[in-house]
Parts: C-alpha cells; structure tokens; sequence
C-alpha cells in the first residue's frame, strides 16, 4: 500500500479497499519504524491524524465529493499549522505553536488531506542539503550517508521512503526542484503568486513559493489544483483562474518546441547527468517534440544577484525574531539590547547568521546602490532573458543539479560551493517561472532530476510533458530497497 501513488490511492479509497484510518496507521507505522535513520520529521501529528482520517471516512460513507478525501499528506514545517508546532527548523521557533494556518494548509485540509505530520527543512529554509536544521541533516533514502536535499529535505526523504505519499515544500532558489532531483520525486515549484504565501514563514518574500513533492506528475497535479489560487490574505497571490490540470496530462507533445540553453551545460555538470538529459530529450522526441539551441546569457549572474536579493529580504524578514513576542528568548536579559542580542545570538544557527549578516550589508546606507540596486538590475537581464527564450520555444529543459546527492558533511565547510548547487535552479525564481523536476537516470544508485522550465502560469504545460514521459519510463517508479518492503 505504502508504495502507491495519490491517484491509486484515491481509487482504492473509493472502492473501499482500505479506510483512511487504516491507510493512515500503515504510514504513521512507518513514520515510526523507519524514520530513525533519515530524520524526516520534526513533529508526528499522530493523534489529529487519526481523528481526521475518522472523519474522513464518516465523509466518504456521506459521499461526500473532497477530491483527495482521506489522502495521508506531511507539510514541511515552514507552514503554520494551527495548535502544532511550527519551527521552521530553527532553535528561535522551537517552542512555537502556530495560533492559525497556513492557507495553503487549509486549503489542503479542505481539499481532505490527512496531516501525518511536520517535515525537517534547512533553518529557515536557507540551505541546500538540510545540514543548517536545528534538528540535524536529514538523510538520504537511496543512500543514508547522502545528504537529501535542500531545504525541503524532510519532505523529499519521507515522501522517497514511502513514509508519506506526498508532501509540501517550498522553493525560494531551488528547494523544492534540488530534493526532488536527489531523492528521485517530482517536485513542482509554481508561477510567484500561483500559489498563497499566507502563513509560510517568510525567508525572501519576492522569491518564495510553496509547491508539492510527490511520486508522479500526476499526483503534483493533484496537489497544485488543491493548492493554487489568489487569496486576499496575500497581497503578491494572483487572480489568474486556476485551469484544471488533471484535464491537460494527456494532452499530445506533438510539435513541442523545447530549448536547450547552453549555459546549462558547461563547467561542473556530472557527464552522466548530462547524459540523462540527453536520453530525456531522446524519448520527449520520440513523442514528437523538436529540440532547439537557445541561450540564457546572463545565467552565470544568477547566483551572485540571488546572494544579495535573498538575504537582503531575509535580514528584513528575520527581524521580527526579537525574543519579545515570540519564539526563543534568552534566560536573565539585563536590558533590552541584552535581550535582542543574546535571543537572536542564541536563536539562530551560523547559516541565518550568516545571511542576515550579508543582507544588511548589501541594504546598507554606503553600498545600497552598488549591491542591492544593481543586484534588481540584474534580475531584471535574467528575466528578459527567458522572455526572449519563450518567444521562441515553449519549454526550456536542462538538468536540475549539476550532480547527484553528496556525502553529508562535504560541503559544509564551503558555503560557496554549497551554493553553486543550485546553478540551474535559482534564476528561475528570480524570473518568478515555473519549473518542474522529475526523475531521469541514475549515477549509481543515485537518482538525477530533470528539469523543465515553463513560461508563467504554464505549470499545466510541465505537468503534461512531465506525465507523458512517465508514461514512456520508469525511473519515477523506483524505491530505494530498504525502504521497499
Ligand atoms: N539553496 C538556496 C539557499 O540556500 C535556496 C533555498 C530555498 O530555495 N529555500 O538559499
């Protein structure tokens, strides 16, 4: 049962197969059985999953139509959810228990979802190996010396390990795409404003967006339609209707223009991931896609403008973390500067120290204009970039990581090269697109993402061509052993 996909579930659901409530129990079994080695969790909701799923049965018996009534989901714990600890990896919100939801955590409830629980993430998520949580790295299902990915890590290792059949993440330069890639899932990171940002705690307000981890295309459709939607607690979430994406999987990729940019495959990419692609566009072809040349010349800019933009805004957002109304706060302050230094100082792990530093540095009164400004400016060249690229192609393809999963503990030490991982993902959010990373390959027994990139709003476009190349190979299909049975 644990190894199924959202749709089969649902329709064994449907049929009576199996009751929510038994469905439930076999993934909180493995929660707690398994999870010891990988770290996937932060907090186990298992008493209101169990009561929820009760209900949710009660509803299927009343017909009741929730399009994924009784489906077990985990949230990455950057979402609040009401009565629940909400931490967001991080010591400064380890005592928090969210007063409300997320809106994307309501809507999910909803839609009938069952929360099995909250998933381990990068501290604020600001990492790409989940190694900067306060709770410890999470460890990677195919290989438990592997990092998972980050900093939607937990969700992407509970979901490979079968511990949950889905969760959330978000992806502010890749921390959605980038576990997904390591942990061989698909995981979808929508148009900015697609989806609400009420209730997500803030780490780069103009570059964050929540989106789903899950074992197929199909089932991030599933998800994205449950979670998309304007929402006037969200003043940056768009009135755009939301299409029916279930609709639009079958549609034909006859005549599909897709580009190649060649900046995505220089320097530093593992040539069996590159081989990957090459096999990917090889059976996109066979359907009837055309493949064509194209560039995004400003890409190698991505990372430097990120790493002013994104802490700029985090040294901003962080702000509020003052050890006065609430989250962690020191023991004896002597005055109020005491208070604010030493609960900040105490709070927070070295990579939000970090970033907050760099942040307010670059917003500074001396070097505004010469960093942050410019940095805008940049942003602006990257996103005209992918303009001219759609008006040529409909679909940009490359690789989602430069190499499959690292050992733990290899990058940590370079914080640079830990931020060169997310050369491909992380201009993507600038432009504020969306993109997709589904599985293409291995290099041994790791897996390796491939990665689409659409025009705005054309998530349904990336769902389809995502869909009809699960249709065509298996990697989606595969489980890491140990967590097979
Ligand atoms: N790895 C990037 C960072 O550390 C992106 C993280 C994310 O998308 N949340 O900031």
């Amino acid at each position: 049962m644990h190894t199924k996909t959202i749709a089969e579930l649902l329709k064994i659901l449907d049929k009576g197969e199996c009751s929510s409530e038994e469905l439930t129990k076999i993934y909180l079994a493995r929660i707690q059985k398994l999870d010891k080695t990988l770290n996937s969790f932060i907090t186990i909701t298992e008493e209101f999953a169990l009561s929820a799923a009760r209900i949710a049965d009660e509803k299927r018996r009343k017909e009741d139509k929730a399009p994924l009534l009784g489906v077990p989901i985990a949230h990455k714990d950057i979402f609040c959810t009401q009565g629940i600890k909400t931490s967001c990896g991080s010591k400064m919100l380890d005592n928090f228990i969210s007063p409300y939801d997320a809106t994307i955590v309501t809507k999910l409830k909803e839609a009938g979802t069952i929360l099995l629980g909250k998933t381990n993430m990068d501290e604020f998520a600001m990492g790409s190996s989940n190694e900067t949580s306060f709770y410890g790295p999470v460890h990677n299902p195919w290989d438990p010396a592997l990092v998972a990915g980050g900093s939607s890590g937990g969700s992407a290792a509970a979901v490979a390990a079968n511990l949950t059949p889905a969760a959330t993440g978000t992806d502010t330069g890749g921390s959605i795409r980038q576990p997904a890639a390591l942990c061989g899932l698909t995981g979808l990171k929508p148009t900015y404003g697609r989806v609400s940002r009420y209730g997500m705690i803030a780490f780069a307000s103009s570059l964050d967006q929540a989106g789903p981890l899950a074992k197929t295309a199909e089932d991030c459709a599933l998800l994205l339609q449950a979670m998309a939607g304007v929402d006037i607690k969200d003043s940056t979430s768009i009135d755009n209707p939301v299409p029916n994406y279930n609709t639009m999987l079958n549609n034909s990729l006859e005549g599909l223009k897709i580009g190649l940019p060649k900046e995505f495959f220089g320097e530093g990419l593992h040539p069996e991931v590159e081989m990957a692609v090459q096999n990917a566009l090889k059976t996109l072809e066979k359907m009837g896609a055309k493949v064509f040349d194209i560039e995004l010349p400003n890409t190698k800019l991505a990372i430097p403008t990120y790493y002013v933009i994104a802490p700029a805004e985090c040294s901003s957002n962080l702000s509020r973390y003052d050890g006065v109304r609430f989250g962690y706060r020191c023991d004896n302050p002597q005055n109020l500067e005491d208070l604010y230094k030493r609960s900040r100082g105490e709070g927070f792990g070295p990579e939000v120290k970090r970033r907050i530093l760099i942040g307010t540095y670059v917003l500074s009164a001396g070097y505004f204009d010469a960093y942050y400004v410019q940095a805008q400016k940049v942003r602006k060249l990257i996103t005209t970039d992918f303009i001219n690229a759609f008006s040529k192609v409909d679909v940009i393809l490359g690789p989602t990581t430069p190499s499959p999963a690292f050992n733990i503990g290899e990058k940590t030490k370079d914080p640079v090269s830990m931020y060169l991982c997310d050369i491909y993902t992380i201009s993507v959010n600038l432009a504020g697109l969306p993109a997709l990373s589904m599985p293409g390959g291995f290099v041994q027994q790791c897996p390796i993402g491939i990665q689409l990139i659409g025009n705005y709003f054309e998530e349904g476009k990336l769902l389809n061509i995502a869909h009809q190349f699960q249709q065509l190979t298996d990697w989606h299909q595969k489980t890491p052993l140990t967590f097979k049975e």
